[in-house]
């Protein structure tokens, strides 16, 4: 087993040992296959439908997936019920143009307000690990996009530029979309070249 970065570390003690919810730190959290099932009991298009569709094809990703369902099924849970609630989560989802006659269907995990644009601001500026729980959790709300599966699909991050991965001493977005494939289990491409340097 390779050795785990601090980040993943303080990652897996919030998921497997903590047992408080990482946004109230009062209530104890709640796993994340329970928060589905709550979620499924009260709207029939269950989420967690699409990672039953999963089928291995070879020993390599029967093992992969059964280590993923051990480590789901021990998961503590990162969020209470009470603050999961209070969060909306998967907002409709909407088309923005990328170029003429050709839109991207966008689907948000929550919207851009508190307390996940907080945590978004502290990690993603002050690379303030403390965040990072909330920010999994928000993650695992999405569910696999349909028809997509380790096969057939990749996950392109949005790449960093050299000047900004200075500034920061860190890169978030690589650090999140990380946890993105593990969740989805679609592996991370990274075959692309960021060649602007937008202001932001
Ligand atoms: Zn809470």
């Amino acid at each position: 087993m390779h050795r785990l970065t601090p980040y993943q570390t303080g990652l897996w003690l919030a998921e497997y040992l903590n047992v408080r919810c990482q946004l109230c730190r009062i209530y104890r959290s709640t796993a994340q296959s329970q928060l589905l099932m709550q979620y499924s009991h009260a709207n029939s298009n269950d989420a967690s439908s699409e990672n039953s569709k999963f089928s291995p094809s070879s020993n390599q990703s029967l093992f992969a997936h059964i280590c993923h369902q051990i480590n789901h099924r021990s998961s503590r849970g990162l969020l209470c019920t009470y603050c999961h609630n209070s969060i909306v989560w998967l907002p409709q989802p909407f088309d923005v143009d990328i170029v003429a006659g050709r839109s991207l269907f966008i689907q948000v995990s929550t919207y851009y307000e508190y307390p996940m644009r907080q945590a978004i601001r502290a990690f993603k500026h002050h690379e303030d690990m403390t965040k990072l729980p909330s920010l999994l959790h928000a993650l695992r709300q999405l569910p696999r996009p349909h028809g997509c599966h380790h096969n057939n699909s990749v996950i392109v991050a949005m790449p960093t530029t050299n000047q900004r991965l200075v500034k920061r001493g860190f890169d978030p977005v690589s650090i999140l979309s990380s946890q993105l494939s593990k969740h989805w289990q679609i592996p991370l491409w990274q075959g692309v070249e960021r060649i602007d340097d937008t202001v932001s």
